[in-house]
C-alpha cells in the first residue's frame, strides 16, 4: 500500500539522519523532499504545501530536544501529521437506529456493492447484527443479481423488488420489511452511474429525505485520485454524508485520496476496502496508516 509514497518519503527523511542537529537548512531541504513525495502521490499542491510550513513549524520549534535524533524527531513529526491529515481519530459508525438505516452512495465501479457485502459481513459477525440488505439499483438488473450473490455468500437477506422502478419506495418498504422481521439494520445499496450526473443526484437525494439514514457512506475507488477528492465533494454538497470509504486499496494506489479527502470535504474515512473478498474490509485507522507508510 502506498508503496512508491513510503520510499520517497523514506528517502527525504533520510537525509536527515547523519546530521548532529536540526538547522533551518536541512528542514527545508527534507521538507523539500517530502512536498514532491506527496505531490508525487496524486496530493494537490495547496495540501502538500501547508503540510510541509506545519511540519516547519514544529520541527524548528522543538530544537531543544535532545533525546531524539533529528532523523528520528523528523519522522515522527511527519508521521503525526500524515495521521492528523488523515483524520487524527478513529471514527466509528452510529449504529443507534431501530433499525438502524446505512445508506451507501457513490459512482458505478466505485465498489459500493461489494462493499455492502462486506459491511453487512462484518456487522454481522462482529458486531453481532441483523442485517437486511437492499438492492436499490433499479437500472440495472445485474446489480441487483451481484448483491443476490453477495447476499447467499455472507448468509444475508437481500431485499429487492425486481419490478418496481422506484428507489424510494423500495427502500422505504425494504425499511418496513426489516422491522416486521426482525432485523436491527438495513444496508441500502443504491444505484451508480460513470459520472456525476443531475438524474443521479436527484435521486440518491430523494433516498437520503426519505429514508433519514443514520449513517450515509460514500463509497470511493482509491485508485482515481484526485477525482475521488472531487467527486466526494459534490456528493458531500448534496448529501453532507458521514464518512466516507475508500476501496481498493489493496491495488496499485498512490495514496492522494487518502491522504486528502478527509481535509476537503471534513468528514472521516470510516472503513477501506482492501481486496475482493468479503473479509477485505478494514476500520480506518489514520495513525496506523500513517505508521504503515513511515514504517
Ligand atoms: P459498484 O458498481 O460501485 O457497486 O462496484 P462493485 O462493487 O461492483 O465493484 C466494482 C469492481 O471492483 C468489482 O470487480 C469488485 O470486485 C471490485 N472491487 C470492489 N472493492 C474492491 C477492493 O477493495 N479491492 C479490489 N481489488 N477490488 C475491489
Amino acid at each position: 500500500m502506498f508503496n512508491n509514497l513510503s520510499d520517497k518519503l523514506d528517502k527525504a527523511l533520510h537525509v536527515l539522519k547523519g546530521h548532529g542537529k536540526i538547522t533551518e537548512v536541512n528542514v527545508a531541504e527534507t521538507l523539500k523532499e517530502v512536498r514532491r513525495a506527496l505531490l508525487d502521490a496524486d496530493v494537490n499542491f495547496k495540501i502538500a504545501k501547508e503540510f510541509t510550513v506545519r511540519v516547519k513549524e514544529k520541527a524548528l520549534g522543538q530544537n531543544v530536544l535532545t533525546t531524539l535524533n533529528p532523523g528520528q524527531l523528523m519522522v515522527k513529526l511527519v508521521k503525526d501529521e500524515l495521521a492528523e491529515l488523515m483524520g487524527g481519530e478513529t471514527a466509528g459508525v452510529n449504529l443507534t437506529g431501530t433499525p438502524t438505516v446505512i445508506l451507501m452512495a457513490g459512482l458505478q465501479g466505485s465498489g459500493k456493492t461489494t462493499f455492502s457485502g462486506k459491511l453487512a459481513n462484518y456487522l454481522k459477525t462482529k458486531k453481532n447484527k441483523q442485517v437486511l440488505l437492499v438492492g436499490a439499483d433499479v437500472y440495472r438488473p445485474a446489480a441487483i443479481n451481484q448483491l443476490q450473490v453477495v447476499g447467499e455468500q455472507i448468509g444475508i437477506e437481500v431485499y429487492a423488488e425486481v419490478e418496481n422502478k422506484n428507489p424510494v419506495e423500495i427502500a422505504q418498504n425494504a425499511i418496513a420489511h426489516a422491522k416486521a422481521n426482525g432485523k436491527n439494520t438495513v444496508i441500502i445499496d443504491t444505484a451508480g452511474r460513470l459520472a456525476i450526473d443531475e438524474a443521479l443526484m436527484t435521486e440518491i437525494s430523494n433516498i437520503h429525505k426519505a429514508v433519514n439514514p443514520q449513517e450515509t457512506l460514500f463509497v470511493v475507488d482509491s485508485m482515481t485520485g484526485q477525482d475521488a477528492v472531487n467527486t466526494a465533494k459534490a456528493f458531500n454538497d448534496l448529501l453532507n454524508f458521514d464518512g466516507v470509504v475508500l476501496t481498493k486499496l489493496d491495488g496499485d494506489t498512490r495514496g492522494g485520496a487518502a491522504l486528502t479527502i478527509k481535509s476537503v470535504v471534513n468528514k472521516p474515512i470510516k472503513f477501506i476496502g482492501t481486496g475482493e473478498k468479503m473479509e477485505a474490509i478494514d476500520v480506518f485507522y489514520p495513525e496506523r496508516m500513517a505508521d504503515r507508510i513511515l514504517g
